[in-house]
């Protein structure tokens, strides 16, 4: 195995742009008596938080328990795909796209969204047949997409050897933006409409009072509320115990790497997929940023110690395998050093689909959760769907990810925890993903 020279991490962020604001944004106001609280300030919080207020919602804040963006957000890798396997998913994906490029006219902060399209390569003709099913969802819902033969790959990306790949769809509206960025512009969106924030502020209870939640203990004091938003990431299962709801989101361990400068690389150049590999790729600056999706996924039990900050070790031997795998299409790379590994538990669910919506019970509880790792890419459209999910009529998409779905049936934790690993190591074709 070609083995990755110089990783870890002698770098301080400054070197990387996009990695410049994380955990920048510190906000300190006090928790306060509201109609609406938001608990987790990542980027479905402040999705949800920046689209309640659009429509309307008044009295709302965020309650954060360390600070904006700082726990699986910042890990994030940014990219956006609205390539998907069912029409419901391309078009989430597609209203977050269409939210992005309007959010800097909107809220005056830059998510810094690059719109440089992407390119999902095949390496196998049984995978060409899997992306003509995908370009035929797309253009039901009328996402444009083109396949390319294998010679016209290197008239977009030429870094990369095309022997391999046998198709390849090109999505031109697809990109990637900086997960802490977007969060930033999300949140001066809600701010201008009156949202506050505030941050090192913990939720360590939520009382119920005749079946309706009423008001939440933190570190900072007891404030009344009337309807709670549990946006709370890889945290959101143990929000919900406090009201007695036992959800499965599983915090399924994901990492990536940057690597130092590569001749040829710039943040111009498409956003990679290979399914063949399990690998995503871009340009991270000069370097190159490239994950995957392992096929031995590892995650966290169910019912996991709760601590504040979750991170895993960096596991080098499936790092060493992406590089490896990726090294097969991108010439002279074998002894490229490692600038920094980041890594974290997005959370998946046992039928690969979100989880958003209000309880059956208590009255005022409700989830935004289970992201299945787009979290930043879909957040607009999950922050969309949350505020359709709190109407007198939502679609029939839209209820059928409540998570009422999981309240009546409980099987066992085993049973959930690998049906949701199952979902993670076939990210890229799985086409039970709705
Ligand atoms: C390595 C990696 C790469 C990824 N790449 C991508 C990508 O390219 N594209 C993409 O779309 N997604 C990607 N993801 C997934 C994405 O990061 C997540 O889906 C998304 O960040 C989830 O956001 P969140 O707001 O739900 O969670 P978080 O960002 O974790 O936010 C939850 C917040 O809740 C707070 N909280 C928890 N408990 C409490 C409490 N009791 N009181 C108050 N606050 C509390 C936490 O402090 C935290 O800030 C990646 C994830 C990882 C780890």
């Amino acid at each position: 195995m070609t083995k990755v020279k110089n990783i870890l991490i002698n770098t301080s962020y400054d070197q990387i742009s996009v990695f410049n604001y994380r955990y920048g944004t510190i906000i300190t106001m006090q928790p306060r008596n509201a109609e609406i609280t938001i608990i987790g300030g990542g980027s479905i919080g402040c999705a949800v938080a920046y689209y309640l207020a659009r429509e309307g919602y008044r009295d709302l804040q965020i309650l954060e328990r360390s600070e904006i963006a700082s726990q699986t957000t910042a890990q994030a890798a940014g990219l956006v795909g609205q390539v998907r396997p069912t029409k419901e998913r391309t078009l989430l994906a597609m209203e977050s796209v269409k939210t992005f490029s309007k959010l800097y006219e909107e809220t005056g902060v830059d998510p810094d969204w690059r719109q440089t399209g992407s390119l999902r390569l095949s390496l196998s003709h049984s995978r060409d047949k899997e992306f003509i099913a995908l370009a035929e969802v797309a253009a039901s819902v009328g996402l444009e997409v083109e396949f390319l033969d294998k010679h016209r790959i290197k008239d977009f990306v030429p870094q990369i050897g095309s022997e391999l790949i046998t198709s390849a769809i090109w999505c031109p509206s697809d990109g990637y933006l900086q997960p802490t960025s977007l969060v930033n512009s999300y949140l001066a969106g809600a701010k201008s409409l009156g949202v506050s924030i505030a941050t090192n502020c913990e939720v360590t209870q939520i009382e119920v009072k005749q079946n309706t939640v009423v008001a939440l203990q933190t570190n900072q004091g007891k404030v009344s509320t009337s309807l709670v938003i549990n946006c709370a990431g890889p945290w959101a299962r143990d929000i919900a115990m406090m009201v007695g709801v036992d959800l499965p989101v599983v915090p399924v361990r994901h990492e990536y790497f940057i690597t130092d400068t590569v001749d040829g690389w710039h943040p111009s150049l498409p956003v990679l997929r290979i399914p063949d590999v399990r690998l995503y790729v871009r340009a991270e600056l000069d370097s190159i940023l490239c994950g995957g999706w392992e096929a031995s996924a590892k995650s966290l039990p169910l019912n996991h110690p709760t601590t504040a900050f979750m991170s895993p070790d960096t596991d080098f031997e499936v790092l060493n395998q992406f590089h490896t795998d990726l090294a097969r299409l991108v010439p002279n790379i074998d002894d490229i050093g490692l600038r920094s590994v980041l890594k974290g538990y997005p959370t998946f669910t046992p039928d690969g689909r979100f989880i958003i919506g209000p309880v059956a019970s208590p009255k005022g509880f409700v989830m935004a959760a289970g992201c299945n790792a787009h979290g930043v890419s879909g957040s607009a459209g999950i922050a969309k769907h949350l505020v359709e999910s709190l109407t007198s009529s939502p679609s029939a998409y839209v209820l059928s990810l409540t998570p009422q779905r999981f309240q009546n049936q409980r099987t066992n934790d085993n049973e959930l925890e690998q049906q949701a690993r199952s979902h993670y190591e076939n990210y890229y074709s799985n086409s039970l993903l709705r």
